[in-house]
């Protein structure tokens, strides 16, 4: 079976069920940015997107919430088409650059066809253009699983179980402790075993800022009460220093893990604040790749590995990556971007390697929007199906329009 082209088309439907266009998004997470004034004063329409990314975002004439996202489609010889996704139109574009090497040859071979978009790309090993590599890996994985009528979970040995907890993870909700509060009861009746709040404040709030995310992990806290299993977010926003003053009294709530700390390019400040704090660090989720990931590793900087399907390498070096944990006996929890991807991927490790899975829970009201069936947890667990490849349908019904961003003819 050959790749005999590709197309990536941008999908646009409407996201029913919200009163009022401009509360999708209540609350969001910390940036980067926010050491800027000019930047730490916008709010929750930080994480609204504009017609050119994959989150919803708000049509000011129609006053509603629309969803603009592109899927990435391989064809081939055999009438087989492998589909990933959604990504973004800037997304698409790099997969437009790469994918056209692959055109012309045996569909089957990912091992082949990873290395050579890799050695290609030379400048694209991290960032952006390895994301287009993940892309394309996962729509060959797609195609492969169609190919032998499989779901990809079962040509990659599993499954090892049937179903697979999810954490409710809670970007974008409110975080006034009143609501996290009423927010995590109601996680926790749902049946979620663990839940990921994101801080919302860095060093340039201050002690102010600071006392507003210990107020956060501690209205968790009291809502889930001892034995229950709480994460928090930092999204690479804080300094080393900030994360020594904060680290020690969020311990008092008993963290399962906090995630990205500081910058992902300080591997050493990772790794300190794991040593000292004896708080577990997780990350990762902004590297690519088994030689990234290795780094962090031998730097022993982590607890919990979280490269991205979708972002660090694809299907095909996720499982390097869990290979590499599991050597260093690290779990590997993969971010949360697609849970189709991560379901088959997680599906066909031990539960000692990949335990759980991400579930964005207000994320993926738009993020999954235009999938049919989509993984969704059920009493905090997400079952396994049957479906050939991926199980990335698109529900036809709810796409209002499509634009070819491009193809390879
Ligand atoms: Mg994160």
């Amino acid at each position: 079976m050959k790749i005999t082209g590709y197309e990536c088309v941008e999908l646009t439907g409407t996201l029913e069920g919200y009163d009022d266009a401009r509360t999708f998004y209540e609350e969001r997470l910390a940036i980067p940015l926010d050491v800027y004034d000019e930047f730490r004063s916008i709010g929750a329409e930080y994480l609204m997107g504009t017609d050119d990314v994959m989150t919803p975002y708000v049509d000011e004439e129609r006053d509603e919430i629309r969803v603009t996202q592109t899927y990435l489609r391989l064809e081939t010889d055999a009438g087989i088409e492998g589909v990933a996704g959604p990504i973004d139109r800037e997304w698409a574009r790099l997969v437009d650059s790469v994918a056209s090497l692959l055109v012309g040859r045996d569909a089957l071979a990912t091992e082949k066809l990873w290395d050579l978009m890799y050695r290609n790309e030379i400048h694209g090993r991290k960032g952006k253009t390895m994301k287009a590599i993940s892309a394309i890996d996962c729509a060959l994985w797609d195609l492969k699983g169609k190919y032998y009528d499989e779901p990809v979970y079962r040509l990659l040995g599993g499954p090892t179980r049937t179903e697979i907890p999810a954490y409710a993870s809670m970007l974008g909700y409110s975080v006034d402790p009143a609501d996290v509060r009423e927010r995590a009861t109601t996680m926790k009746a749902a049946g979620y075993d663990a839940q990921k709040w994101f801080f919302r404040h860095g060093p340039g709030s201050g002690t102010d800022g600071l006392e507003q995310n210990l107020e956060l992990a501690e209205a968790a806290r009291n809502a889930v009460g001892d034995d229950y299993d709480l994460m928090f977010d930092c999204w690479m926003s804080w300094t080393r220093s900030y994360a020594e003053r904060a680290i020690p009294k969020l311990a008092d709530y008993d963290p399962r893990w906090i995630e990205e700390p500081v910058h992902p390019d300080r591997l050493d400040q990772l790794a300190r604040l794991r040593e000292t704090s004896h708080v577990p660090i997780a990350g990762g989720e902004h590297e690519y790749t088994r030689w990234g990931i290795h780094q962090l590793l031998q730097r022993e900087a982590l607890d919990v590995v979280q490269a991205d399907t979708f972002w660090a390498g694809g299907i095909t070096e996720l499982q390097r990556i869990c290979t590499l944990g599991s050597a260093h006996d690290v779990p590997v929890i993969p971010h949360g971007h697609s849970v189709s991807a991560n379901l088959h991927l997680t599906a066909a490790q031990s539960p000692a390697v990949s335990p759980i899975l991400e579930y964005l829970v207000k994320w993926n009201e738009g993020f999954q929007f235009f999938l049919e069936d989509p993984p969704e947890p059920e009493d905090g667990v997400i079952s396994l199906d049957d479906r050939p490849g991926l199980g990335i349908v698109i529900d036809e019904s709810v796409v209002e329009s499509r634009t070819q961003v491009c193809s390879s003819s």
